[in-house]
């Protein structure tokens, strides 16, 4: 539902002054009193968004930004993914990959500077003061089919941007302290005047938080971070795909004076395997056999990911016969059932044969009183028709 415009809830122009507001305030409060309307649920929510206009309004500053930004600006938290998850990170000895988990569809990060949004700039709230979330990364990793049937762990090597090691990222040398910031004197803005309007800017010395760093830190220069090689394990699960996305929390770049790190995407591509195809869950792969084994049957080994496997192949069987070996395929992601290995028979048929193989065949070819004629039943009928 959309929401009614504050002005007009008041019912004031866009140009009222903080008096006229006030009065107009009083005048609506009186009537949808809930004293004075004992029972009527809508003249009570009426009330409250009245009040609640009349909260915003009052504020030159929270008026200016709805001015500016509409309701927006009043909707919560908002920022991009970002994600409860606000472990990781941290040091210590905790596995950053108890998280770890697959992500689909939707470009990581997002603009948007995290948290609060417009209200924590216009206003200068900052917790962190002056830090920064960290940015997202993406590693390219390339795996083979058999390892993405049966999980893999990877070391991973790569540049990025990490703590400082000097001031742990703080930005302050050891043993400095935070000081009240000296332009703004701790309040986090200061005060511009443009001809008769004076208006408030975010400080620039300490960026809104209203402290700075007493001295800064030598080796990174108060940034707190440095760009260094890192070296991380990473356990890619079995039953990913090529195009698979997967996110190791708080790996990604350090954030900026002690704000929370990015996040490492790791997008993968699965190698061709040289015999098998995968169509899906399913691996499928071609096997030559000999005609007479076709003819007679009889049991076969068959390559899989997982260890050979026996086939038995039934007397008869025609080139092109698919047969499924049930759990060889793909595991599933997301613990559904392994997929199947998909077996196609390739007859192969003797291009040279021996003396006595000949007179074998031919043997047999009379025995069966084969003519020079195609002889599946049936098709020899219809192609009578032609002729
Ligand atoms: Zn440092
Ligand atoms: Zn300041």
């Amino acid at each position: 539902m959309a929401k009614a415009d504050f002005y007009d809830l008041l019912g004031v122009g866009r140009e009222a002054t903080e008096a006229e507001m006030k009065k107009a305030y009083r005048k609506q409060a009186v009537k949808y009193h809930p004293d004075k309307n004992p029972g009527d649920a809508a003249a009570e929510e009426k009330f409250k968004e009245i009040s609640h206009a009349y909260e915003v309004l009052k504020d030159p500053q929270k008026r200016a930004a709805y001015d500016r930004y509409g309701h927006a600006v009043f909707e919560g938290g908002g920022g991009g993914p970002g994600g409860p998850d606000g472990m990781g990170g941290g040091g210590g000895f905790h596995d950053p990959f108890d998280i770890f988990r697959e992500v689909f569809g939707g470009g990581g990060g997002g603009g948007g500077g995290g948290g609060g949004g417009i209200f924590e700039d216009m206003f200068g709230g900052g917790r962190g003061g002056g830090s920064q979330e960290g940015a997202d990364l993406r590693y390219d990793l390339e795996i083979t089919l058999v390892d993405a049937a049966k999980g893999v762990e990877k070391e991973l090597s790569f540049r990025k941007v990490m703590a400082c090691e000097r001031c742990k990222g703080s930005g302050a040398e050891p043993g400095s302290r935070r000081v009240t910031c000296p332009t703004c004197g701790g309040v986090g803005q200061v005060r511009r005047s443009g001809g008769i309007i004076t208006f408030r800017q975010t400080c620039p010395t300490c960026a809104g938080s209203g402290s700075k760093i007493e001295k800064v830190c030598t080796h990174c220069r108060g940034e707190g971070r440095e760009a260094k090689t890192a070296k991380i394990n990473v356990r890619i699960p079995a039953g990913v795909d090529t195009g698979s996305r997967l996110r190791s929390v708080g790996n990604g770049e350090a954030g900026l004076a002690g704000g929370q790190p990015g996040d490492l995407y790791i997008v993968l591509t699965v190698k061709d395997h040289e015999i098998f195809e995968r169509q899906g869950q399913d691996l499928f792969c071609e096997i030559p056999i000999k005609f007479t084994l076709a003819v007679l049957g009889g049991t076969i080994e068959v390559p899989t990911l997982f260890g050979k496997a026996s086939l038995k192949i039934p007397a008869g069987t025609q080139s092109g016969t698919k047969f499924r070996l049930r759990s060889k395929g793909m595991p599933s992601l997301r613990g559904g059932a392994q997929g199947a290995q998909i077996v196609q028979m390739h007859v192969e048929v003797p291009k040279k044969l021996t003396d006595e193989q000949r007179k074998l065949l031919e043997q047999f070819a009379l025995v069966s009183g084969d003519a020079d004629q195609p002889t599946e039943e049936g098709w020899f009928e219809k192609a009578k028709k032609f002729f």
